[in-house]
């Protein structure tokens, strides 16, 4: 148990009970949706609260970014309605022709739009190996690079990328940094308080955590003009979370503790059995002590590892997807983050063009029984081995 301190709430405590939300009016303990499109004004013709239609927020989804701004310890949180969407705004943000840097393996999605954008002469862009600062550092142009992109750990071979070096790296090359810790959202990775110019989320994995919505999030605590521009953005590209998926993202973050402990040491179960196991060539996992980013991902996930792993089986590409299409515990789905667990074939999900391994197989680990888990592996292993 934490020790006692008659002078400050827990995290864990004010996330569960969504800040001490209560309704004023009806001392209801959970908010309500706000579904209206348009606010009507004061008799002195001033609008009541920052928004006055839509697409510029709602009460439920403000709610939701307070939520997130307290486990990040930001100043500013913005939701939107994909977590694609909050990483293009950022990139939207930018001026023609700024120079950035980014992993050459990373989420496949981002990792295509940052091309797309390069394609287009919209950003000029230079590329380093997840993980590996010396060849970062290489890339950055001091006093021209504005954006380092780091993502960590990155999928889905889960390179550690230490973010408090970067981000002395960036601070000297006067560039931003923004980090996507979706595999270890807070509580684990508190990017921001690492040197994180701004911290993303897919917040359609963890934070949700119910496999229910689509959700990005941006937090930022600067005193800078970049929240005013991102929140233009969101408005005028009208991509702002609806207040639907804010009450179910609030909803599911109630439990965020609960499930990222109960995910993580499910994880860090089944990493450690099939660790050696005759049908797996290797098994990814920070949390395992031979993983070369253990000791930074110890520091910096604050002692737990997250559920994300992935196996190399042995035998070939069919040997994977068959694994895959056999299990009857895992759904043979893709996303990550959900209580439930999925396995997906990455090859297949990121296309032809991704550098990633054939017989890659990438696990979210949910909350389930583990000893289920492991058996429904095992058998599937076997089937798809023919033995
Ligand atoms: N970043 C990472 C690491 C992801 O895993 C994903 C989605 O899988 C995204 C970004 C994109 O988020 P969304 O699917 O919510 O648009």
């Amino acid at each position: 148990m934490k020790q006692r301190n008659k002078n400050s709430i827990s995290i864990e405590t004010k996330i569960s009970q969504a800040l001490h939300f209560f309704d004023k009016q009806t001392g209801a303990v959970v908010p309500s949706i706000e579904h209206s499109a348009t606010y009507s004004r004061d008799k002195n013709y001033q609008n009541i609260k920052d928004y006055w239609y839509r697409r510029d927020g709602n009460s439920t989804t403000v709610l939701a970014e307070e939520i997130i701004s307290e486990l990040e310890s930001a100043k500013k949180s913005l939701l939107f309605s994909s977590g694609m969407s909050a990483c293009t705004a950022v990139l939207e943000a930018l001026l023609p022709e700024s120079h950035i840097i980014a992993p050459t393996v990373m989420y496949h999605g981002v990792l295509q739009q940052i091309k797309d954008f390069e394609k287009k002469k919209r950003l000029r862009v230079n590329y380093y190996p997840a993980g590996n600062l010396e060849e970062l550092k290489e890339v950055v142009r001091f006093g021209e690079t504005k954006l380092i992109w780091v993502e960590t750990p990155n999928n889905p071979n889960w390179e550690v990328t230490d973010i408090a070096k970067v981000a002395e790296i960036s601070n000297s090359a006067g560039a931003m940094l923004i980090t996507d810790c979706t595999a270890t959202p807070p509580p684990m990775t508190r990017a921001l308080s690492l040197g994180a110019d701004i911290s993303f989320h897919s917040a359609t994995k963890y934070l949700n955590g119910h496999s229910d919505i689509t959700a990005g999030v941006l937090s930022i605590n600067h005193n800078n003009n970049l929240y005013e521009k991102l929140l233009e953005i969101r408005k005028l590209q009208g991509t702002v979370l609806n207040s639907n998926d804010a009450w179910l993202l609030i909803r599911g973050m109630r439990t965020l503790f609960l499930r990222i402990e109960r995910s993580s040491s499910n994880a860090m179960q089944i990493a450690k059995y099939f660790k050696n196991h005759r049908l797996v060539e290797k098994v990814i996992y920070t949390g395992l002590s031979d993983h070369p980013g253990h000791q930074i991902s110890k520091v910096q996930t604050c002692g737990q590892f997250g559920g994300m792993i992935s196996i190399i089986v042995k035998g070939n590409e069919k040997t994977a997807i068959d694994v895959a299409r056999y299990c009857e515990i895992f759904y043979p789905a893709t996303s990550l983050g959900g209580v439930e667990s999925l396995i997906e074939h990455r090859k297949t999900v990121s296309g032809e063009n991704f550098p990633v391994n054939e017989r890659l197989l990438r696990l979210s680990i949910g909350i389930e029984e583990p000893i289920d888990l492991i058996n429904d592996l095992e058998q599937a292993l076997a089937r798809a081995a023919k033995v």
